[in-house]
């Protein structure tokens, strides 16, 4: 054991949430913090945000999880990327930035969560951002440390989508962020002049000299110290020194839907039966740490394109990729430059529904992505489409004491009937599109599914065999008041003092769309409730 420190906060996980739990508390220099983050700094990928498909399968900046063999994906085991970085998964991903819909806050709300309602939440979202393009100040922020932009839309591919979109009764809706999120739009990201705006950057680069604030890297958290139901701080790792570091006011658990289950479970709260099993003293039982897992299942429709110079695939190859590093060089500007799904359609699947229950999005090319991923050589577009709000619940949870051994991901995918159901009709509306007369000019074609798959049950057996995820695991600490409730709405870990978990994992259901603007937000939000609670 080497060292033995005292700080009043201390932040494990320096993600999408964390980065900003660890900004705004140590705001007060009064506020000794610190926060530990099991990966490095940085990475030279990092802030290109066409570096996305470099760090999807890089060991230096991704966990590189792997699911367990699903029932309902023909019994593949899915690849779960996760940033492992400062910034977190905001340092890895493809850069959409989508808030949800004030729905989603709405029923987090009625489900008990005091202080969640749309109305609630809003200030925090308007507080986080800075929107450097259109949109209604009711919504929007101008001021916050995340720089968010609308991309490049001059490509012809993609105002002849949304003109096809509204072909078939999609309309445009430029700001699907702001007051409602119905219809196609060009994806806002969370980058600017160029470059990637992950938390690492927009948060704590700033403000890295606080002399009251810690950025330990390379710091894995193995275990919270427990004194009878008190957490008294964190016990960690680097580079094999063992470091203990005590909390006097509190420890924030920020380590994502896959690895603050896995924390909690290491430190013997949980579910005693499985606990026990494995050789670890529970300390608190707490039945749904673990529980509760949703993430997106989301099959690839793939089309070709016979019309020249529309896609990537025709500019991303010989002289076209020269003329796109150039562009990027100079202007920060075309594929390199580019939010990965550059365009998206919320839609709904049958009339009468009060908000949009399902996503599309499109990226501009084909790619094979076995193992890693490839620019095809054929030109084309992917189409991904899924239900937004999936009902399917599976679980993540630890199978060994040891902190380093990756815990079992079981999605569970397609167990709910109407996620299938919702599957198949969003496939059928990303055909409508893609088909619509305004994508004829560019003599499109049906690669996948592929037209002769036409009953319910021959697209969702194809869903089976080639979804993938679109890495928004959410929901494994939950929050509410129910027995399976992990954290309350302040989200504090429940019948335990000075701990709580600040993180997309307290999702209680999966918000309409990507998941890092939400997760930041519940960053902003916890540390605003804890400073609240310490002036008491
Ligand atoms: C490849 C990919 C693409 C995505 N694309 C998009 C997108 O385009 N738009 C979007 O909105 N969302 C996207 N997402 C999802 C979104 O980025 C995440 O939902 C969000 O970043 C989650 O935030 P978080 O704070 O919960 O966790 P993370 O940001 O993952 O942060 C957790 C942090 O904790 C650290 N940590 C974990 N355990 C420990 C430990 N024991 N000790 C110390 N540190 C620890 C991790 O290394 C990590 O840095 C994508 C995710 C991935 C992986």
């Amino acid at each position: 054991m080497s060292s033995k420190e005292t700080f009043d906060y201390i932040v494990v996980g320096a993600g999408s949430a964390g980065a900003a739990v660890a900004h705004r508390l140590s705001a007060d220099e009064k506020n000794r913090v610190l926060l530990l983050e099991a990966g490095p700094a940085s990475h030279h990928w990092s802030r290109v945000p066409l570096g996305y498909a470099k760090l999807l399968h890089n060991p230096k900046a991704n966990w590189r999880y792997h699911s367990e063999p699903l029932a309902n994906a023909n019994g593949r085991s899915l690849y779960v990327p996760r940033g492992r970085m400062l910034g977190g998964s905001s340092s890895i991903n493809g850069t959409a930035f989508v808030r949800g819909q004030a729905q989603d806050y709405d029923s987090w709300a009625q489900l008990g969560n005091r202080g969640w309602s749309y109305q609630d939440v809003l200030p925090h979202f308007k507080q986080m951002e800075t929107y450097e393009d259109g949109g209604d100040d009711e919504f929007r922020g101008r001021e916050g440390p995340l720089r968010v932009t609308d991309p490049d839309s001059s490509d012809p591919i993609f105002a002849t989508v949304i003109k096809a979109a509204g072909q078939v009764g999609v309309r445009h809706n430029p700001d699907y962020n702001g007051a409602s999120q119905d219809g196609i739009a060009m994806s806002q990201a969370t980058i600017s002049k160029g470059r990637r705006m992950s938390t690492a950057h927009c948060y704590l680069e700033p403000i890295r000299k606080r002399p009251n604030l810690r950025i330990q890297t390379d710091a894995l958290t193995e275990a919270l110290l427990l004194d009878g139901k008190h957490c008294t701080g964190v016990r960690y790792t680097v580079g094999g020194t063992v470091h203990e570091a005590h909390a006097a006011r509190e420890v924030v658990v920020s380590g994502g839907s896959i690895n603050s289950p896995q924390l909690l479970e290491l430190s013997g709260i949980g579910q005693p039966e499985r606990l026990r099993g494995l050789g670890i003293t529970v300390n608190h039982a707490l039945p749904g740490v673990g529980e509760n897992l949703r993430d997106h299942f989301a099959p690839r429709t793939r089309w070709s394109i016979g019309a020249k110079g529309y896609t990537f695939n025709d500019r991303g190859r010989g002289f076209g990729l020269i003329a796109q590093v150039l562009k990027y060089a100079l202007f920060g500007k075309g594929m390199f430059g580019m939010v990965a799904a550059p365009l998206r359609a919320f839609v709904r699947s049958r009339e009468g529904l009060e908000a949009p229950d399902l996503l599309l999005g499109w990226v501009p090319m084909l790619y094979e992505s076995n193992p890693e991923p490839k620019i095809s050589s054929q030109s084309g577009m992917t189409c991904y489409a899924h239900p937004m709000r999936p009902e399917s619940k599976g679980s993540i949870h630890v199978t060994s004491s040891d902190p380093r051994t990756q815990p079992a991901i079981d999605f569970n995918f397609l167990s709910a009937q109407v996620d299938a159901e919702l599957t198949v009709i969003a496939v059928r509306i990303a055909r409508s599109i893609m088909t619509a007369p305004a994508l004829a000019e560019l003599q499109v074609a049906e690669l996948a599914p592929g037209a002769r798959l036409e009953t319910d049950d021959e697209i969702i057996d194809w869903v089976k065999a080639s979804a993938e995820t679109t890495y928004h695991p959410v929901g494994t600490c939950k929050m509410g008041s129910d027995e399976m409730a992990v954290v309350d709405e302040r989200l504090c870990v429940r019948g335990v003092e000075g701990l709580r978990v600040a993180d997309a994992s307290i999702m209680p259901t999966l918000t309409s769309g990507n998941t890092n603007a939400p997760s930041i937000m519940i960053g902003e939000k916890a540390a605003a409730m804890i400073l609240e609670d310490a002036s008491a």
